[in-house]
C-alpha cells in the first residue's frame, strides 16, 4: 500500500476517536429526562455527564469544559438557573456550542435564552433522533470552522476584520467576541457589502436551523457587540421584507 493512503488511513481513524471522545454535559433537574437524553447520546457515541442543577455543573466545569452544553432553564428552585449558567458559560468560552432544551417555548424565552449566546433552542417535544441531528450540525460546523481554509483567511471590509481561520474579529482594530453563529453571520453579511442577505441565507452561512426570528435576535446582539466599542456602528442595515444588508 503506497504511504499517502497509510497517513490518510491514520487521519481517518484519528478523526473517527476525536469524534467518539466528544463530551457532552446535559444540565436537566428530573433524573428520568436526564438519564433518557444520556442513554440515547451515550448510544449515539458520545461521552455524556449529566448534572442537576447549577453548581454541580460549574464545579465539574471548573477545571475543564465540555464540547457542547445543553441546558434546561428552570433548574428546580433555581427558576432561571439555565439562563444564568449559559451568561457564564459564555463569558468562558465564546465558542462552547450551547443548546437550550427546554419545556418553555415561548418566543420571550427563546430570544431570552439566543440573546444570551445560545446556538440553538430547542423545546423538549423535539424527537431524540431530531435532537442528535441538531447535535450533529452543531459539530460539523464547528469541524468547518477548524478546518485549513483556503488563504488568505484574513478578510477586511472598510473598519472591520475578519480572520476566519481563528474566528477573530476586530472592529477599528479593537477586538469583538462573537459566538460562532454571529460570526459567521457577519461573514456572510460583509463579504458582499451592498447585498442583501435573506434571513434564510444567513442561516444557511452561519449552519443553523432556527426560525426567523431567531435571527433578528443575533442580529441585534452583533449590532450590540459593535456598538459597545463605537456606539455610532450602524453597519448592518435591516431591510424590510428582505432581510439584512452590510453598509459601507
Ligand atoms: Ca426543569
Amino acid at each position: 500500500m503506497p504511504i499517502p493512503n497509510l497517513i490518510s488511513l491514520t487521519r481517518s481513524i484519528t478523526k473517527i476517536a476525536h469524534v467518539a471522545s466528544r463530551e457532552i454535559a446535559i444540565i436537566e433537574d428530573e433524573a428520568v429526562i436526564r438519564d433518557n437524553y444520556s442513554d440515547y447520546l451515550q448510544r449515539q457515541g458520545y461521552r455524556v455527564a449529566g448534572y442537576a442543577s447549577r453548581q454541580a455543573a460549574l464545579g465539574a466545569f471548573e477545571t475543564r469544559l465540555p464540547d457542547l452544553v445543553i441546558l434546561d432553564i428552570g433548574l428546580s428552585d433555581d427558576i432561571d438557573g439555565g439562563f444564568e449558567l449559559c451568561r457564564e458559560l459564555r463569558a468562558r468560552s465564546a465558542t462552547l456550542p450551547i443548546i437550550f432544551l427546554t419545556a418553555r417555548d415561548s418566543d420571550f424565552d427563546t430570544v431570552a435564552g439566543l440573546r444570551l449566546g445560545a446556538d440553538d433552542y430547542l423545546t423538549k417535544e423535539i424527537s431524540l433522533p431530531h435532537l442528535a441531528a441538531r447535535i450533529a450540525a452543531l459539530f460539523r460546523r464547528q469541524e468547518a470552522m477548524t478546518q485549513a481554509q483556503p488563504k488568505p483567511a484574513l478578510f477586511t471590509c472598510g473598519a472591520l476584520l475578519l480572520d476566519t481561520d481563528q474566528l477573530i474579529v476586530q472592529w477599528m482594530e479593537k477586538p469583538i467576541t462573537l459566538t460562532v453563529t454571529e460570526f459567521w453571520m457577519v461573514h456572510a453579511l460583509a463579504r458582499r457589502p451592498g447585498h442583501v442577505r435573506s434571513r434564510n441565507h444567513l442561516m444557511e452561512e452561519a449552519r443553523i436551523y432556527v426560525d426567523e426570528a431567531s435571527v433578528s435576535s443575533h442580529i441585534k446582539r452583533i449590532r450590540r457587540k459593535f456598538q459597545e466599542i463605537d456606539p455610532d456602528f450602524d453597519h448592518i442595515e435591516s431591510v424590510y421584507g428582505a432581510g439584512y444588508r452590510w453598509r459601507h
